[in-house]
């Protein structure tokens, strides 16, 4: 009967995260010693300060519809950490909480995008971009870029990128799946090419913000203000406060792309979860230090990880400087015969070192970049020196 389903839905591609996610999951039930590696999910517990704050909320009564964008009391909250982290000075009218940022980015699309409105994504971007953009009839105008230039995108490409139909630029940064990160003189130079294309609207994800090992320092789009009026700054609480599945991520937008979204969202959702909300709040607030232990982990791992990869003949590596993911090039591989099975793209390679290695890992494919394999390394030492070395013996 699936013909019976509407073209929107059988045009998109299913979550390549998820389902590779999904996939370790069943083998691991059938009893392989799957090592996930797929999925950009911090392996820490939600912090205890934290916990505490929605144990807290259960506990007062914190059991009904929210407001749709978010309790005034989180709003402040978000205020408090945009003008903290960003020097970003945002009203109530123009903060919209979701469930996920996930969420909030297809709020932003649906809102903003009319059939035929292109979008430019620098590649690699984050896997569900393209469909968001698609299920809003919008055209991802996918930019490519390599390991040679770090993986961004530079001001003449963004330029030559541009049509009159080009409606908005989406990026991530620090980036899923680079790990690059624009620094402020970078996104200067994007944003004095934008300045000719003032129909232009950006969405900065900043969702990995935290998740910064010192290199460069983050810096957002919202931040010139010749840029703020029409940036839309994406953030959550999934990646450093470990709580992915609490579902809360936020926008910080020109009053009327937040209106838009409340009106969407009120009709879709509703407002987030009110136990998570509250507990957002405390983990806003407080100092963004006390979650940089996991930070100062994951810098660890990604040290060690960098170190096993660069050992195996064929992976070049980037370095990354934030998120939890490295994104090697592995088209050395490309048209080579690996006990038995041939590589023909990295999707093949994906498959052969679940298959062969018991390693779950996500093509470079899913990301707009047909050369790499995406490997997260919130894992633990132990999962990633197994994982490497069992690669390395198949490969
Ligand atoms: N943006 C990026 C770059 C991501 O990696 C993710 C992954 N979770 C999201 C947005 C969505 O975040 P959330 O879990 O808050 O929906
Ligand atoms: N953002 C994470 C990832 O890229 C979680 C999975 C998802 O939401 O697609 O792996």
């Amino acid at each position: 009967m699936s013909n019976q389903l509407s073209d929107r839905i059988n045009s998109v591609t299913p979550s390549a995260t998820l389902e590779m996610a999904a996939k370790a999951r069943e083998l691991r039930a059938s009893g392989k010693d799957i090592i996930g590696l797929s999925l950009g999910e911090p392996d820490f517990n939600t912090p205890d300060y934290i916990k505490e704050a929605a144990i807290q909320a259960v506990n007062d009564g914190y059991n009904s519809y929210t407001p749709v964008d978010g309790y005034a009391e989180l709003k402040q909250a978000i205020i408090t950490k945009f003008k903290r982290d960003n020097d970003l000075v945002y009203e109530p009218s123009q903060i919209v909480v979701s469930t996920g940022a996930k969420q909030a980015l297809y709020n932003i699309a649906q809102v903003c995008l009319n059939k035929g409105d292109e979008v430019i994504l620098p590649c690699p971007y984050w896997v569900s971009y393209s469909d968001i953009v698609k299920l809003a009839d919008g055209i991802p105008v996918e930019v490519s870029s390599s390991i040679e230039n770090d993986f961004k995108m530079t001001p003449q490409q963004l330029e030559d990128a541009i049509t009159p139909r080009t409606k908005m630029l989406w990026y991530s940064s620090p980036c899923n799946p680079s790990g690059s990160i624009y620094s402020k003189a970078e996104l200067r130079a994007l944003a004095d090419v934008l300045q000719k294309h003032p129909q232009i609207i950006v969405v900065s994800d900043e969702i990995y913000e935290h998740i910064n090992y010192g290199v460069t320092a983050h810096a957002s789009m919202a931040e010139f203000n010749d840029m703020y009026d029409r940036t839309v700054t994406v953030n959550g609480v999934a990646k450093a406060f470990a709580m992915t599945g609490w579902r809360i991520g936020y926008i910080g937008a020109p009053s009327y792309i937040a209106r838009a979204c409340n009106k969407l969202q009120g009709q879709v959702t509703s407002g987030a979860n009110c136990i998570a909300q509250r507990a957002v709040i405390t983990a806003l607030i407080e100092s963004p230090d006390r979650v940089q232990y996991m930070v100062d982990e994951f810098k660890e791992r990604r040290k060690l990880i960098l170190e096993l990869l660069n050992n195996i003949d064929g992976f070049k590596c980037n370095e990354p400087e934030g998120a939890f993911y490295v994104f090697p090039d592995i088209s050395a591989f490309f048209g080579k015969t690996l006990n038995g099975t041939k590589i023909n793209n990295a999707s093949d390679f994906a498959m052969y070192i679940l298959e062969s290695a018991n390693v779950a890992t996500v093509t470079g494919d899913a990301f707009g970049n047909g050369n790499s394999i995406r490997i997260s390394y919130a894992a633990s030492e132990k999962e990633i020196r197994e994982a490497v070395s069992r690669i390395k013996a198949v490969v």
